[in-house]
């Protein structure tokens, strides 16, 4: 015996039936004219086996009311014929408009095949439907298919010769308790006219016109009187919001979006016009960076604060004068802590510079410098081994060897150590916490700014005395922008702060130990006195920094250890003074807002610590890293003492 099925095929419009509909009937296809109408139908009749299916395209629609004539048709033919199963096609590229049908079809309490047609279209816009979901989710079967190329059509066949056990879709939208009630009293009293969960509603919403029954009427007043008094609001438009969050709920759950790398290239491209503009580029890098350190404080400080108390309240923990007391309290606590503190700090600068290098915007920083650098005879590439230095001097130095040329390596790595790396940092926060309190943030731009200037001028004027010949011109390849990944940021931030912390512990504590000791020397004399070892030291070699504005021994000191690591300033300081509180009163009373500037100046540019000298030396050799070393100490230094001298002069000391 034959079996014989009727398939309606329904979707919005260009979602692609015709194409299916072709693909499924061949030259089958049979055009005919629906009775009474004008639109045409198309109806196709398939032998497959003992099975006939006759296939029909009923007109595409975005819902199903009697609000317009391809719509009312639809309707009659899927209520009144109610054929044995509709294939209900959907643009995958924009499920939620096209599974709003669907949601209608399954309300109808049809057998539903949902065929997610367009599939090619919805990768290319990075949109992936996981069948799998929706098939557990409905209880039926989903097909994907590129109904033009006619892939999947043999997917869908399959699920066709088994239509006649077909379930029906076991998930629908639900509906406020006396609307359920209402369509459960249609549906049990009238079963002709309220076939379908979607029939009842439309009855009582209107969007069906009741059928010529004067029981009927009678009871869909009451009921619409009953809903009215219980829920507010038109319920036609409280039946299609229900429906709209079902799809919603069901797009959310089923519908994974990503950017496609076509859309990624398009909005790359977008950004990159402004990001890479020759007028904004510039301007809009150094918002950039201020709003780096910016945030580097804002978040930051709080932080501080409380790590600040913490160690005051340690060192209060620890009473008496003994010799391991007064190690405990002025070498460990105050020395290793005046650095310690400022880890929230150094945690988010990292933080932040791993966004930028991740999200590609470190790459259009290069390329946008790469304009200005070439004026000044440099190469553009050799600005991301520069950008590196903010963080660590060392690693950025290695970064040269990615340079072709010998020239732009021996140039890159003399202008690096004029990069404010993190290791400056402390140093900044000590001094702008203490006399630029308003000003944190731009002072410590301007400081960082001051690097990149002084780190391309002096490799300007090396280039002048040492190389001659002209730039190769930067090709460069501009990685497309992602959404940067906060928890790799957040673990490379762990990694180099955790660095910073081991430093701060071994190197940096070894060199603080040293200065205890020198400053506990000779035996009896006052600890951290003019009078001790290190005490002696420093005031030999402060009058030197007397023209800078700052010549009290210890900071002398500072900038004589600061040589092993450039957080060891902040720990001498804090060794010498004290815990935080002494410290900050000390060098409150030491310096001036003015030689503050001129310190911290001086701390930017004189010598990188002994690490950066080594790699340099061994990336370029022994002469150049004895020239770095020259330059930088005689540069700091005639930094220092110009602005102290200048800035007295114009009346700001
Ligand atoms: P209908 O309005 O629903 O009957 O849609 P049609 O079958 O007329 O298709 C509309 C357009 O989409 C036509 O140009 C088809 O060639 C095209 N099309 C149909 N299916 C697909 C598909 O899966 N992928 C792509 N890229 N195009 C399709
Ligand atoms: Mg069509």
């Amino acid at each position: 015996m034959g079996r014989n099925y009727v398939v309606a095929v329904a979707g919005n419009p260009n979602s692609g039936k015709t194409s299916l509909f072709n693909r499924l009937t061949g030259s089958n296809l049979k055009v005919g004219n629906w009775p009474g109408v004008t639109v045409e139908k198309k109806e196709g009749k398939v032998v497959r086996g003992d099975i006939t299916f006759t296939f029909v395209d009923i007109p595409g629609t975005y819902g199903i009311s009697a609000r317009s004539e391809d719509e009312r048709i639809a309707m009659d033919f899927l209520t009144k014929d109610r054929p044995d199963a509709v294939i209900v096609v959907l643009d995958s590229a924009n499920f939620n408009r096209n599974f709003y049908l669907f949601t209608l079809v399954m309300e109808m309490g049809l057998k539903v095949i949902p065929v997610l047609n367009m599939t090619d279209m919805a990768e290319k816009r990075g949109i992936t439907l996981h069948t799998d979901r929706l098939s557990a989710v409905f209880g039926i079967p989903f097909v994907k298919t590129i109904a033009s190329r006619g892939k999947g059509v043999s997917d869908l066949w399959k699920v066709l010769e088994g239509v006649g056990e077909l379930e029906k879709p076991v998930h629908l939208p639900a509906y406020p308790k006396p609307v359920e009630t209402a369509v459960e009293t249609l549906m049990n009293r009238f079963p002709k006219e309220a076939a379908s969960r979607f029939q009842a509603l439309g009855i009582l919403d209107s969007g069906i016109v009741i059928p010529d029954n004067d029981e009927l009427r009678q009871v869909v007043a009451g009921l619409q009187g009953k809903i009215e008094e219980e829920l507010a609001g038109e319920l036609d438009e409280l039946i299609a919001e229900k429906r709209y969050e079902f799809v919603y709920s069901i797009a959310k759950e089923c519908v994974e979006r990503r950017m496609s790398t076509e859309q990624k290239v398009a909005l790359t491209d977008r950004i990159d016009r402004f990001v890479t503009n020759r007028y904004l580029g510039g301007p809009l890098f150094l918002f950039a960076m201020w709003l780096l350190f910016f945030l580097v404080f804002t978040v930051g400080n709080p932080f501080v604060a409380w790590i600040n108390a913490g160690f005051e309240a340690l060192s209060f923990l620890i009473p008496g004068t003994g010799l391991f007391t007064s190690f405990v309290r002025e070498g460990l606590i105050s020395g290793v802590g005046a650095v310690l503190v400022f880890v929230p700090n150094i945690f988010i600068l990292f933080f932040l510079i791993a966004i930028m290098e991740d999200s590609g915007y470190l790459s259009r920083a290069a390329f946008v410098a790469d304009r200005f650098m070439h004026a000044l005879g440099l190469h553009g590439k050799s600005f991301i081994p520069m950008l590196l230095g903010f963080g660590c001097n060392i690693p950025a130095v290695m970064a040269v060897r990615t340079l072709e040329n010998e020239k732009d390596r021996v140039l890159t790595a003399l202008a690096i150590p004029y990069m404010s790396c993190s290791a400056r940092l402390p140093v900044y926060l000590l001094f702008v916490g203490i006399f630029f309190t308003r000003y944190q943030s731009t002072v410590v731009f301007s400081l960082y700014l001051l690097g990149i200037i002084i780190a391309i001028l002096v490799a300007r004027v090396l280039r002048k005395v040492f190389f001659t010949k002209a730039v190769s011109p930067l090709v460069m390849e501009l990685p497309a922008y992602h959404v940067p990944s906060l928890k790799t940021a957040a673990r490379s931030a762990g990694i180099r702060t955790t660095f910073f912390i081991k430093k701060a512990g071994t190197f940096i504590f070894g060199t603080v130990l040293v200065i205890w000791i020198l400053a506990s020397l000779p035996v009896g004399v006052q600890y951290a006195s003019a009078g001790s070892v290190i005490g002696r030291i420093g005031s030999a070699v402060a009058p030197i920094f007397h023209p800078a504005g700052f010549d009290s021994w210890q900071a002398a000191v500072a900038l004589i250890f600061g040589f092993l690591a450039k957080e060891v300033v902040v720990g001498t300081f804090g060794v010498l003074y004290g815990g935080q509180t002494a410290l900050t009163s000390a060098i409150g009373s030491q310096f001036s807002a003015l030689s503050a500037m001129s310190f911290m100046v001086m701390t930017l540019v004189y010598i990188p610590c002994v690490a950066t000298i080594a790699v340099i030396r061994r990336e370029i050799g022994t002469k150049w890293a004895a020239l770095s070393v020259g330059i930088s100490v005689t540069l700091g230094y005639l930094l220092a003492v110009l602005i102290f001298q200048v800035g007295r002069l114009i009346g700001i000391g």
